[in-house]
């Protein structure tokens, strides 16, 4: 049972990853990987694609999508996971986040300008094969450019609070993503939790709020998370009585902070978002 591999946050060029929704099912299919959801940046237009690939090479598919959240100044992303694509309500929901991006995106540009930094709209968007701009796709134009050596320094010199390209955004609230997600029947995951800028004494206010809102789970384990958060993370789930999930948050080859099918095992303890998900337990057999 333990050789099943599950990843339940991943990202295609429909968003910010490098690999099209087949190829990232195919790389996910090649590194062993069993049940894999697409979560792109408030955006499903990759899952069809993705499921029919899966259905191919025979691997679990969960539908998914990463909204992009504001709460109390800062900026979350919460997973909603196997909900019905076709709710007509989440994709409209979506559909206006993606406009917000876009609008961020032009005056991101336009602070970038100020900076020296000319074309920035442009010369992003040609690193956004099919999506709406995020800051990864400014940070490689800038790295293009040279005024920067690479994506981590970009983020140092710009895109971050107080430098040039960073623009206030209010994204959608917590209760609004929560709802889209639980009304189209799927779950609501606090992501990556361990990368928010937040004290210990924020996170129990968050979980709290997220489990009266309708929140299902916490990825108690996450590409970028070591071992002593994934400890403290499933601690928080046991104690907010929230389920917990784990997804490598891959963007691609060489750019991920881990690859896909080498997850770190899911502490005992804790209660695993796909409790009642028959199609996993099915590939369990
Ligand atoms: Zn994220
Ligand atoms: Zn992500």
């Amino acid at each position: 049972m333990n050789n099943i591999v599950i990843d339940l946050h991943s990202h295609s060029t429909i968003s910010d990853g490098l690999l099209s929704p087949r190829e990232l099912i195919n790389h996910a299919h090649n590194k062993n990987v069993n049940v894999l959801a697409l979560t792109d940046h408030d955006d499903i237009a990759g899952l069809a694609e993705a499921k029919k690939e899966a259905e191919r090479v025979k691997m679990t598919f969960i539908n998914g999508v990463e909204i992009s959240v504001t709460w109390r100044k800062r900026t979350l992303h919460i997973v909603g996971l196997r909900f019905d694509s076709s709710n007509e309500n989440l994709k409209k929901n979506l559909s206006l986040i993606r406009k917000g991006r876009n609008t961020r995106a032009q005056k991101m540009a336009h602070s970038l300008g100020l900076a020296g930094i000319g074309n920035a709209y442009e010369g992003a968007k040609k690193y956004a094969r099919s999506g709406t701009l995020g800051r990864i796709h400014f940070a490689r134009f800038i790295v293009e450019q040279g005024y920067a050596k690479d994506i981590k320094s970009v983020f140092k010199k710009y895109l971050i609070q107080g430098k040039p390209g960073f623009v206030e955004h209010e994204w959608a609230s917590l209760g609004d993503a929560v709802q889209w997600i639980n009304d189209a029947g799927g779950s609501a995951v606090i992501a990556h939790p361990g990368r928010y800028d937040m004290g210990s004494k924020l996170y129990p206010v968050l979980f709290d709020e997220f489990k009266e809102l309708g929140g299902a789970a916490i990825e108690v384990i996450s590409g970028s998370q070591d071992p002593s958060q994934t400890k403290y993370f499933s601690e928080c789930a046991s104690k907010y009585d929230l389920l917990a999930s784990c997804g490598s948050d891959f963007h691609g080859p060489g750019i991920s902070f881990r690859e896909m099918g080498k997850p770190q095992p899911m502490p005992p303890a804790v209660t695993p978002v796909w409790r009642d998900w028959h199609e996993v337990h099915a590939s369990f057999q």
